[in-house]
């Protein structure tokens, strides 16, 4: 069965055969460097433009995002380029805020579990991006988003812990293109976060456009090595158009739907 298009007010934004791109800064640092970003993604054609404005950071001594500030700026500068705002929530407090600013709503790997949150977010009408928890099984992860019971999910394949130590987390792609074949979900991966290291992000965007998962979000920065979170796998505006130059040439594969064997995970421990 293909999957329904997800749009926001007539324009599709995730698609079947599509691949979507969301970039822009890992948090919100000032209106210059957003408006640089802006400027950037709608001369690339770039729709989405994301930034963190509430940061759920593993340290209480980094820099935790500018909040509320943070929103409205995403909000209007997105607005004056004519792009999406997408931004994470990470509160049940900040929902009303951030679903009357923001375009399409971020839930962090670090909520995942959050079910009271999730199932909030049910009675938002934008769509909703859930990022598969670092530790979380595919069928865990499925049945969260059935928490939210809004019908413009998409799932995100950020990468889980695994063993290996050399990148920050592994980007897990066979999941990813398991949820993409088995599931109604739309399915993005995250290079930046899958990986932590600038210089994996394109190889793993074109891996994913490769293998047929409907898009990708990337941190940005003009200025990356300056970055006040996540620095180390910031891309540069040079290597964001290469990313866009090289997805441009890389075709990605039709995957059919089949929801019949999601079904049955999740029947079988339901
Ligand atoms: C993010 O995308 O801003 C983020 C914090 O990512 P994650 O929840 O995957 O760590
Ligand atoms: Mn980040």
């Amino acid at each position: 069965m293909a999957k329904q298009p997800i749009k926001i007010k007539d324009t599709p934004i995730f698609e079947q055969g599509g691949f979507s791109v969301i970039a822009g800064p890992c948090a919100i640092e000032n209106k210059d460097h957003l408006v640089q970003t802006a400027e950037l993604l709608s001369k690339l054609n770039v729709k989405m433009l994301r930034g963190g404005a509430y940061k759920l950071r593993t340290s209480p001594h980094s820099f935790q995002g500018i909040g509320k500030e943070a929103v409205i700026l995403l909000s209007d500068i997105a607005k004056d380029y004519g792009l999406f705002s997408v931004t994470e929530i990470i509160s049940l407090q900040d929902i009303d805020l951030i679903h009357k600013y923001i375009d399409i709503i971020l839930v962090g790997t670090r909520n995942m579990y959050n079910y009271p949150l999730l199932k909030e977010l049910g009675q938002v009408s934008c769509p909703i991006i859930l990022k598969r928890g670092m530790c979380a099984t595919v069928e865990e992860w499925l049945l969260a988003a059935e928490y939210i019971d809004n019908d413009k999910i998409i799932l995100c394949e950020r990468g889980i812990r695994t063993f290996e130590t050399c990148t920050r987390n592994t980007l897990d792609l066979s999941s990813a293109v398991f949820v993409e074949k088995k599931s109604n979900f739309h399915v993005i991966t995250d290079p930046s976060h899958a990986t932590g290291n600038r210089d994996l992000v394109i190889p793993m965007a074109l891996a994913s456009k490769a293998c047929g998962v409907q898009g990708v979000m990337v941190e940005i920065h003009p200025e990356p090595d300056k970055a006040l979170s996540d620095a180390e796998q910031m891309l540069d505006f040079e290597m964001f158009k290469e990313l866009i130059n090289c997805t441009n040439l890389v075709g990605n594969a039709f995957i059919r739907s089949d929801i019949n064997l999601c079904k049955h995970i999740i029947l079988r421990n339901g």
